[in-house]
């Protein structure tokens, strides 16, 4: 049994340090993190916002191991990051972290109950997939939509059944970049809500919004301006 309330013994969860990352494009440069820190503890809720272009979506992208910093190091949940292999960042994809896009990214052909089971698929012990996937489902309030298609969802129903998708592993982290950002806004609320409610279950949630009455809702706010942290605050 973890204590994260222990002093001495918790580990932060995501313990990044001075991450830079620069994308080539032909013969352009853009350094779209120039040394960037953030350090969240378990069960924390952290927004993190700033203008487009700041580089909130490339540190999502860091910081879900789906692609590696040009410098700085990683350490999640205590584990060195820059130190893995591709076979144990793809394990630690599929099973530590949860993402949700603003787009939903749900595969249109599946539905809502094969789409949340997608992360079994990746692994080789996918035994009680099915059932697993229906009580992701049920937490989402999504029980009876397990055989509608995407297409047959509204796009709130849509950003839950990702959700469930994000939460079937029983990851440590829920990375979600703009998850409202196609929503109508009582529809966003509800489903910041559903957000907010996991994190009291000890998940570790990171989400960049636009929408300071999101941002509000969390521990902390993160601000971030041309590749750069500029700060961290308290909300209230
Ligand atoms: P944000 O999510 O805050 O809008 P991004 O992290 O998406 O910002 O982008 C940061 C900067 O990096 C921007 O200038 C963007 O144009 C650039 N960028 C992002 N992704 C790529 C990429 N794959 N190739 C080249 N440039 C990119
Ligand atoms: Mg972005």
């Amino acid at each position: 049994m973890s204590q994260p309330n222990q002093p001495g013994i918790a580990v932060p969860v995501i313990e990044a340090s001075d991450l830079t990352k620069t994308y080539h494009l032909g013969n352009q440069q853009i350094q779209a993190l120039r040394g960037v820190s953030i350090r969240l503890n378990r069960g924390e809720f952290a927004s993190v916002m700033g203008p487009s272009g700041s580089g909130k979506s490339t540190l999502m992208h860091l910081l879900g191991c789906l692609d590696t910093p040009g410098s700085g190091s990683y350490f999640l949940e205590g584990e060195d990051v820059g130190r893995m292999g591709s076979r144990d960042l793809a394990r630690i994809r599929n099973e530590r972290i949860g993402f949700v896009f603003q787009t939903f990214n749900l595969l249109p052909q599946f539905n809502a109950l094969q789409n949340v089971c997608l992360p079994f698929l990746y692994k080789r012990n996918g035994d009680g997939a099915a059932e697993r996937g229906q009580a992701a489902l049920e937490s989402v309030g999504l029980a009876d939509r397990a055989k509608h298609r995407p297409s047959e969802l509204s796009g709130g129903e849509r950003q839950r059944v990702a959700i469930a998708r994000a939460l079937v592993t029983d990851p440590a982290i829920i990375l979600a970049d703009e998850p409202t950002g196609n929503l109508d806004s009582e529809t966003g609320n509800d489903v910041m809500d559903l957000l907010a409610r996991l994190v009291g279950d000890g998940l570790t949630l990171v989400v960049v919004t636009h929408n300071p009455n999101i941002a509000r809702l969390a521990d902390s706010i993160y601000h971030m301006d041309d590749g750069r942290m500029l700060g961290s605050g308290d909300p209230r």
